[in-house]
């Protein structure tokens, strides 16, 4: 039995581990589709159910090339190096990993092994092996320690971001709190492509687990502010533009509201979460992941608001 916090992208590897015969079938299967975003910029998007778990993407530029995530299973990330391969010969020289989520980072191995240096925020390196054996907690299954245990971890670490250059080609890697709190972003500013990592899930429903929603909303706006015509690639669901960003953080908004004016009036536990649940549903009931996150985003965001809500401890 899954745990009610395990998010959906471990819930997708699980069960495709459990069916031998979709393994069998793995060299085959699509994990995600690629769209080029700009000349050069490709978002690998994630097959919805597949054990790609989210979103990656990679950059080619004039002596090398970037990769951005590296999927929950390492089987997408093998397929992810393919594709790159069948576009071009340059060196793989970087991962960036936009947090620390396994979803983002179980395939940094193969992508390790074929050259590139795994970048990433300081937290990524601290929290990468110790905080995602959170989502089996309390009772971690010995395989999935071990699996979590053997994630390669990031060998450049930043504070507040990085200049990456892929010859002339610049990318700009910026820290951006919210998600997590060790969160990145990606700009790729002669295409005005944003890879967002989970700053920004489109028309979906987001992981609240480690959130401090009000940074988050921040870290939109300045995004927003910064790259309004920008193309921006999710860590979940379609490629969007800047309206889609602003409806996510719509989503942000309306549930802090909510749950705020919910307390406001004296509710608590179950009948908080109904009260709020009955609010956002016209608006939200249609967006991925409702079902699956609706319950304890609400609950997540009132220990949030009470100040009692753990999140991961920063390393700096
Ligand atoms: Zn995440």
């Amino acid at each position: 039995m899954r745990a009610p916090s395990l998010p959906p992208l471990v819930a997708s590897l699980v069960s495709c581990l459990t069916l031998a015969s979709a393994l069998a079938a793995a060299e085959a299967k699509p994990y995600f589709t690629l769209h080029e975003v700009g000349p050069g910029v490709f978002a690998a998007i994630c097959v919805p159910g597949s054990a790609a778990g989210s979103n990656a993407g990679f950059v080619i530029g004039d002596d090398g090339v970037a990769v951005v995530d590296t999927f929950q299973a390492s089987a997408a990330a093998e397929q992810l190096l393919a594709a790159i391969r069948e576009r071009t010969k340059l060196p793989i020289r970087f991962v960036v990993d936009t947090h620390y989520h396994l979803d983002h980072v179980a395939g940094n191995g193969v992508f390790r092994d074929a050259g590139a240096t795994i970048v990433a925020q300081r937290n990524v390196r601290a929290w990468e092996r110790t905080e995602n054996l959170k989502w089996w907690a309390p009772n971690v299954p010995a395989d999935k320690r071990a699996w979590v245990e053997s994630f390669v971890l990031p060998s450049l670490v930043y504070d507040d971001g990085v200049d990456l250059y892929l010859g002339n080609r610049l990318l700009e890697v910026r820290a951006m709190p919210g998600h997590t709190g060790g969160d990145s972003v990606v700009f790729v500013p002669d295409a005005d492509v944003v890879f967002t990592g989970d700053l920004f899930w489109n028309t979906a429903l987001p992981n609240t687990t480690d959130a401090d929603t009000a940074a988050w909303m921040t870290s939109d706006d300045r995004l927003l502010a910064g790259h309004p015509a920008a193309t921006f690639v999710p860590g979940h669901g379609e490629v969007g533009r800047a309206a889609d960003v602003a409806a996510f953080r719509g989503y942000l908004e309306a549930l802090r509201g909510a749950v705020a004016a919910a307390r406001q009036a004296g509710l608590s536990g179950d009948a908080l979460v109904a009260e709020v649940r009955g609010q956002l549903a016209p608006r939200f009931a249609r967006w991925g992941f409702y079902d699956h996150f609706i319950a304890e985003n609400i609950t997540q965001m009132d220990s949030e608001l009470v100040g009692t809500k753990p999140r991961p401890v920063p390393v700096r």
